[in-house]
């Protein structure tokens, strides 16, 4: 059995943590004046509001890690609240050259879901008693954060639960001056709910297999898409600077648009609308870690992360690849093997 600290929720251990300098800063979700976001907080007087437990991610924390640390590693220690899925963006991020793990204290939380951005923050939907969840959230994969020093668990508990997952987190316990005991990692609810959700998740992912299947399909899907990129801005892995899909590229003269009206008499504007999101799902299949950003972001309410979830999934089967499982697991598509795919070389 792990060994746990237990009765201290994760606000109090931010504070320890600052109080006696064993982390120079906390990052993780603040709410302040009825408004939710990511802060990095240096003294225990700013941990007002301080709530990495509150369901919502108004963005992937990961992104705002690799901001932190993409140039280089940051000096000292910074203890990072995150979800799982933002643990395994940032693993990702790491391998890509974005982010740095170095001096970082992983505190994870088991996850139960997240609300959708919009309820909580157009129509100011109260949080605290029922909500509709994220649906990559209902059917999330990975609600256990991987990878985490620390991770924090309430569901089932009787009081909340600080599991120390590694020698690093032991250590620290100790140096605070919390008492631990043996405590089972996962409660039955919370295996309970996984499984329902790894159900839920393969009932999505066959339904838009189904609806999105070939380029009518594609096209009954992104129909809608009004090329405005909020899907790729807000994906914590979509990180290149300069997109290509936004780049002089895609800026067409008069006689390109007249060749295209002579062999087709019309054509939707925006452009190139589908051409984005295959690009797009080329760029990062192999790393998509299903958080559901892009869809909660889109203003037409098309399904992009369960259509990228389901492309994904397949891509990374076929690697034998599970993005934000190991820092040391090379990313497929950036590694040549010579022992790979020879059923595609054989055809
Ligand atoms: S996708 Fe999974 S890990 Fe991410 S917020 Fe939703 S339930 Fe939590
Ligand atoms: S494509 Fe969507 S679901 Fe996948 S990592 Fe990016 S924002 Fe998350
Ligand atoms: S957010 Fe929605 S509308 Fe905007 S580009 Fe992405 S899929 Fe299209």
């Amino acid at each position: 059995m792990p060994k746990a600290v237990q009765g201290v929720p994760p606000e109090k251990l931010a504070q320890l943590l600052l109080e006696k300098g064993v982390a120079k800063a906390v990052f993780g979700l603040r709410r302040l004046e009825g408004k939710a976001f990511h802060a990095l907080l240096t003294f225990c007087e700013q941990l007002e509001g301080f709530d990495p437990l509150f369901p919502l991610m108004p963005s992937n924390g990961a992104r705002g890690v690799s901001r932190l640390t993409c140039v280089e590693p940051i000096s000292e220690p910074v203890a990072v609240f995150l979800r799982p899925c933002e643990i395994r963006a940032l693993i990702e991020l790491v391998k890509l050259n974005q982010a740095h793990l170095d001096n970082l204290i992983i505190v994870g939380i088991e996850c139960t879901g997240v609300a959708k951005n919009q309820e909580a923050f157009i129509q100011q939907k109260d949080l605290s008693g029922d909500f509709e969840l994220r649906k990559a959230c209902k059917g999330c994969e990975h609600p256990y954060p991987e990878n985490a020093d620390f991770v924090v668990s309430l569901l089932g508990r009787s009081e909340p639960v600080i599991i120390l997952k590694t020698e690093k987190a032991e250590d620290i316990a100790k140096s605070l001056g919390l008492s631990v005991s043996d405590v089972p990692e996962m409660s039955d609810e919370f295996k309970k709910l996984a499984e329902e959700k790894k159900a839920y998740s393969d009932k999505i992912i066959s339904e838009i297999k189904e609806r999105a299947r070939g380029i009518d399909g594609l096209l009954e899907v992104f129909g809608r898409c009004i090329g405005c990129h909020n899907c790729s801005h807000v994906c914590p892995i979509c990180y290149c600077k300069d997109c290509f899909f936004e780049s002089a590229t895609f800026d067409y003269d008069a006689e390109s648009y007249e060749n295209r009206l002579n062999k087709k008499e019309t054509y939707r504007v925006p452009l190139d609308t589908i051409l984005f999101h295959l690009g797009r799902m080329t760029h990062m299949a192999t790393s998509c870690v299903a958080c559901g950003m892009c869809e909660d972001a889109c203003p037409m309410d098309i399904p992009v992360s369960q259509v990228f979830k389901a492309v994904g999934r397949d891509v990374q089967a076929l690697f034998e690849y599970v993005p934000g499982r190991s820092v040391e697991e090379e990313l497929p598509l950036t590694t040549f093997r010579y022992d790979e795919l020879h059923e595609v070389e054989d055809r």
